[in-house]
């Protein structure tokens, strides 16, 4: 396994693999490695000649008073994850490499796709991710990249980005990691207090009654709604960003629910923000 942090280094890299006809399978992430990032760097190392991680926690995807300089890393101990998955190049790049002084080019999904959910909370945030995945797929050249549904929406933003910029990389999502309580795993659960730790509970159980009653028959979106919003706000320190029906495809709320319902949600549980989100009656 090979670290490089020259841009220019990985570029001729990964073009040099392309040319020799191999194949790259690219999991992009802000590092902190869990079981979440893992699946996604085994079904890479199953799909790719060549299995490529980049570890970048990108500036301009946090919004002003947001988690940039507190987000958790520790480099070393991914450095051990990435090469038992069996990494062939991990890049981690620089800051001041990737948006250096003078840097002004951004690229950005407009249209109600972005608008809603993250992108209501979040200004900006879904213009920092687009523009730093199409520099990360300009610089490794991935045939195939990897993403979790975990973040719903961005999958649906860059799977977006992908048609309307003609890129030619093939997007693969993959399914929530759980822990054995259910809590989808996330970089920031390390933020969360004992309590707040089982608070956060309220989130996987709310999307679980919710499946429970829309499965049972009951189709009437506020209804739902209802039954979800109880269980979290039954959690004295949970504030609700947003708890949500919508239709999978275009993220518009929907009223009567259906195969393409997808409930997605938002909780501050203290200072720590956690989404999560759950197909109702379908799945995928
Ligand atoms: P991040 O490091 O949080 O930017 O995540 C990097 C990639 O891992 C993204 O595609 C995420 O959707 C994905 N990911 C994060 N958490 C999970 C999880 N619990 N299950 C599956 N994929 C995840």
């Amino acid at each position: 396994m090979e670290i490089l942090s020259d841009i220019t280094e990985m570029q001729r890299r990964c073009l040099a693999l392309r040319e020799a006809g191999k194949r790259i399978a690219f999991v992009p992430t802000m590092g902190y490695l869990h079981a979440g990032h893992l699946s996604l760097l085994h079904e890479g190392r199953r799909r790719g000649d060549v299995l490529v991680l980049s570890i970048f926690v990108n500036p301009t995807q946090f919004g002003e008073g947001e988690d940039l300089d507190s987000y958790p890393r520790d480099f070393e101990r991914d450095e051990v994850l990435a090469r038992e998955v069996g990494v062939d190049l991990i890049f981690y790049p620089h800051v001041e490499d990737i948006y250096p002084p003078g840097y002004c080019s951004y690229l950005s999904v407009e249209g109600d796709l972005t608008a809603t959910l993250e992108g209501a909370c979040r200004p900006g945030h879904f213009r920092g991710v687009a523009t730093v995945v199409s520099k990360l797929f300009n610089i490794v050249q991935p045939h195939q990249a990897l993403f979790g549904r975990k973040d719903f929406q961005q999958l649906a933003t860059i799977e977006q980005m992908i048609r309307d910029f003609n890129f030619p990389v093939e997007i693969v999502g993959m399914p929530i990691v759980r822990e054995p309580d259910g809590l989808a795993m996330s970089s920031r659960n390390v933020y969360l207090s004992d309590d707040e730790r089982r608070q956060s509970l309220a989130l996987n159980q709310s999307l679980t009654l919710a499946a429970e009653l829309a499965r049972e028959g009951e189709s009437n979106a506020h209804k739902i709604l209802e039954v979800a919003l109880k269980r979290l706000t039954a959690e004295p320190d949970l504030v609700i960003d947003y708890v949500k029906i919508c239709n999978a495809d275009t993220l518009e709320d929907v009223e009567t629910v259906d195969q393409r319902s997808v409930m997605l949600l938002a909780v501050k549980v203290g200072t720590t923000r956690l989404i999560d989100n759950s197909f109702l009656i379908g799945q995928i």
